[in-house]
């Protein structure tokens, strides 16, 4: 054996003790939660833990072992020992300070927390906050995908993200052809009014929210589809569940709502626009033959809306308040919020900011309206200068005397204060429902209000 052979043998000797210690070692790691990537900071941590330790080594012997190129750190197409020192350089130096001080694989050497995003090595987010902007999706996550590699297309960790996937029907439907899937013109319209939402961000930055609906467009949301067949009615919670089991990809939940887009539920003769989960991920749209883009947008805006923890009088169940000029009201779901001061719809689709007096309905005062401009409440064709008692929560042009509840026109029979609510503050913000059926707590929100009632 001549000095070049016996070289190669002792090579071939080290890298077979390296193979075995690294099969003894994978079964080490194999139980790790590691993240589908490597570090973007650091090749040589392979864990993505933003830490260099053994669990690294074992996982790289692990892949040179098994011929794994992602072992192949000098990218020659082979594994050598180039490889082995290349790796080993993230040890000795060659990698920056990984130190996450609050976990959310983003170092602090990256966290500028300046409010300003340059690359992932600057992103402006806070060192000291895993979720700098406060929307329950940690910076990590919106910059690197989920640890289970699920990515979040154009997350923005300085501005709030609210992710929704829209799966829809299509075809006949009791004689009837529709095609249930919401279009651009659909989302562009939810954009805008959540785009100018008064909801706040940090670091001054502008208001709103960026809102993301997934319905198959492309881009990175891919998960929208058309669910088979065009049932008359779908049933919750069983057939809406088993949609969902089929078609919602098991690493979104937590991270997206989850909506279907239907002829009817329930019933045949339902003529309702939609139901949701009370402070839940899960809603249905139902539009029955008044589909167009503005009660689409508006109803997915109003579902949604209970998800977020609103009633149908913002902090309340109470229906029909004129001085709460939201989309969760009845009043405003399909003619849009009034933007004129008096109480009707005039079309643009938004929660309320919560900027309208209260209303005394033991004291009506038609003059002061409810943005300063006078409201005639009572209907009689003039500004009443005094104040009168009157049940005005009620559908339509309907009034009710205090006390007494006129049937099928007002929510309740009382006459009291009426609050306007400010919806874009008060979103709950948190994790969505990781279960895999509704939690006992979520409260189901029935939406009797049918689509067609803006053409009686
Ligand atoms: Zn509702």
């Amino acid at each position: 054996m001549n000095y070049e052979q016996s070289f190669e043998h002792h090579t071939q000797r080290v890298l077979m003790k390296i193979r075995t210690s690294a099969l003894i070692l994978a079964s080490a790691i194999a139980t790790l939660p590691a993240m589908a990537q490597t570090s973007p900071y650091c090749r040589s941590d392979l864990i993505y833990d933003n830490s260099l330790d053994f669990f690294d080594i074992a996982r790289f012997l692990n892949f040179f072992a098994t011929g794994d190129l992602r072992a192949d750190f000098d990218g020659s197409g082979s594994l050598d020992f180039f490889d082995i020192a290349s790796f080993l350089t993230g040890f000795t130096g060659g990698c920056p300070d990984l130190t996450d001080t609050d976990n959310d694989f983003v170092p602090d050497f990256a966290e500028t927390n300046n409010g300003i995003f340059i690359n992932i090595h600057s992103t402006g987010t806070d060192p000291l906050n895993n979720d700098t902007d406060g929307d329950w999706l940690t910076d990590g996550e919106e910059l690197f995908g989920t640890s289970d590699g699920l990515v979040l297309p154009n997350a923005d960790p300085l501005r709030k993200d609210i992710y929704v996937e829209c799966d829809w029907f299509a075809g006949n439907f009791q004689g009837r052809n529709e095609n249930y899937r919401p279009n651009a013109a659909v989302y562009n319209r939810v954009l805008f009014a959540f785009d100018n939402a008064s909801t706040q961000n940090p670091y001054g930055h502008p208001d709103g929210i960026n809102i993301h609906l997934d319905y198959g467009q492309g881009n990175g949301h891919t998960g929208g589809n058309q669910l088979p067949g065009s049932p008359d009615v779908v049933l919750f919670d069983s057939e809406f569940n088993q949609y969902k089991a089929v078609n919602f990809d098991p690493r979104r939940k937590g991270y997206y709502h989850y909506a279907i887009f239907a002829n009817r539920y329930n019933s045949s003769t339902n003529g309702s626009s939609g139901f949701a989960e009370l402070n839940g991920d899960d809603f249905m749209v139902t539009m029955v033959n008044y589909n167009s883009t503005r009660n689409m947008a508006n109803t997915i805006a109003h579902e949604l809306g209970h998800n977020l923890g609103f009633h149908h009088g913002g902090h309340n169940a109470t229906n029909y308040k004129p001085n709460y000029n939201s989309v969760m009201n009845y009043a405003h779901q399909f003619p849009g919020i009034d933007i004129n001061g008096d109480t009707t719809g005039d079309g643009p689709l938004d929660y309320s900011h919560g900027l309208n007096n209260p209303i005394n309905e033991l004291a009506i005062n038609e003059p002061a309206g409810v943005i300063g401009l006078p409201v005639d409440f009572n209907h009689n064709g003039i500004i009443d200068p005094l104040p009168y008692a009157l049940n005005i929560n009620c559908s339509g042009s309907f009034t009710g005397i205090c006390g007494f509840l006129p049937p099928g026109a007002c929510v309740d029979a009382f006459c009291n204060v009426l609050q306007d609510h400010d919806d874009w503050d008060n979103i709950r913000w948190n994790r969505l429902d990781l279960s895999s059926d509704r939690q006992a707590e979520i409260q189901l929100i029935d939406c009797d209000n049918w689509p067609g009632k803006q053409f009686e």
